[in-house]
């Protein structure tokens, strides 16, 4: 029998190609011919989780009352450790868990789907550019429209709000910003923020803050979380996520917090596509926040002994690079007279190193590429050295 005529859906077609995707095939081939490749691309923690984590859920795991459907908001505990985590970050930081707080499937999932609960067709998002693509991923399923935020190394990556026209300001539903931002790895000051809750407030816009990375930070200086300003729980939600503080990527546990109606949102499209997170990997993410956080202090000291060895290298070879002020990437600038998508090809195939164009990232990454710090030191070194050579 002939099989039936499958067609993708319209909004399939609008996203661009998923970049990782590209990357793991051109990686492939040059793999395939014995090449030692170096991957400085996906931005996945190589260390592993802290043992005391794991054992939480293995604990977890054999208690048949964690066998069942979670409560799709998260357990009642593991909302309070959020709460009590932000408190001891900062005591002015008071959420409330039974209205503040929703765990997720890991933050991508829940940034994925807020368009969904508050994005009505022709509705404009703004989006920074360069940015983490599930900001349109998430806009162009809720048939929302992507309105990219260009931010420009001269603005320190900031949103220049005065540059936006008013008339898309009055049709913005949905604001993204991220700070520590990916791919920029650089952080936003008090009036950044400031000036965000303004423009919110004026506009009737939801703000929508991606933290993933607030405890990966260098020379000390622990960025701002957006719940610290007064008035951002009126406006918006910061996500977060466990992936990056614990090296827990593949464990799928994060949250969103702050405006109550916004977390409620979210919470009602969560309630009708998913279940919520397995109740032993809750417990898991409870010992991760509540317990010792001396191993979030000795990845931070692990991360900035990288970033210090990869400017150094980079320094070396002559390729300017953006200093990073927090997360585990540094953003460089590409060799006079190559695109990203050229310069990337040329030091994978050149190279053997995977290292991801800046336009992965939007339009506003062109002249840029992404490198992760997720690779030993000597790995780190030796990946910078090979590059150097074919630069
Ligand atoms: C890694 C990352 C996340 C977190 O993803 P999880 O789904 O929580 O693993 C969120 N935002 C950005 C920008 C990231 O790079």
């Amino acid at each position: 029998m002939a099989p039936i005529h499958v067609q993708l859906a319209g909004r399939l077609g609008q996203l661009p190609p998923y970049l990782f995707a590209e990357l793991d095939r051109l990686k492939r081939q040059v793999v395939a011919r014995g090449v030692d490749v170096i991957s400085l691309g996906i931005g996945d923690p190589d260390l592993p989780t802290p043992p005391h984590i794991i054992e939480a859920l293995c604990r977890a795991a054999h208690d048949p009352a964690n066998h069942q459907y979670p409560s799709y908001e998260g357990m009642v505990r593991f909302r309070q450790a959020v709460a009590d985590w932000y408190a001891a970050h900062n005591p002015a930081i008071g959420l409330d868990p039974a209205t503040e707080i929703v765990a997720l499937i890991g933050s991508k999932e829940g940034i994925g789907h807020l368009p969904l609960a508050f994005v009505n067709p022709g509705d404009a998002v703004l989006c920074p550019t360069p940015g983490y693509p599930v900001y349109q991923a998430g806009t162009r399923f809720a048939h929302g429209e992507v309105v990219e935020i260009r931010l420009r190394e001269e603005d320190h990556f900031l949103i220049d709000y005065s540059k936006i026209p008013q008339g898309i300001l009055e049709r913005a539903r949905v604001l993204f910003i991220n700070y520590p931002n990916n791919p920029t790895a650089t952080c936003a000051p008090r009036g950044f923020y400031e000036e965000t809750i303004e423009v919110a407030r004026a506009f009737d816009i939801i703000v929508c803050h991606d933290a993933a990375y607030s405890e990966i930070y260098y020379d000390g200086k622990r960025p701002l979380s957006f719940l610290e300003l007064p008035g951002a729980k009126e406006v918006g939600v910061e996500f977060h996520s466990l992936s990056k503080t614990y090296n827990m990527t593949g464990w799928r546990l994060g949250w969103v917090a702050g405006n109550a109606e916004v977390v409620a949102g979210l919470g009602k499209i969560k309630t009708n596509v998913d279940s919520g997170v397995f109740q032993a990997v809750q417990e898991a993410g409870i010992t991760a926040l509540t317990g010792d956080q001396a191993c979030v202090a000795e990845l931070r000291a692990t991360y900035q002994k990288r970033r210090d060895v990869a400017l150094a290298a980079l320094a070396r070879i002559g390729l300017e690079a953006v200093t990073p002020e927090a997360a585990f990437y540094v953003w460089v600038h590409c060799p006079a007279g190559s695109t990203a998508a050229e310069f990337a090809a040329r030091v994978l195939q050149e190279a053997g190193v995977v290292i991801t164009p800046g336009t992965g990232f939007g339009s506003g990454g062109e002249g840029y590429v992404r490198m992760t710090l997720t690779v030993r030191v000597d790995r780190l070194e030796e990946a910078i050295e090979r590059i150097g050579k074919v630069v």
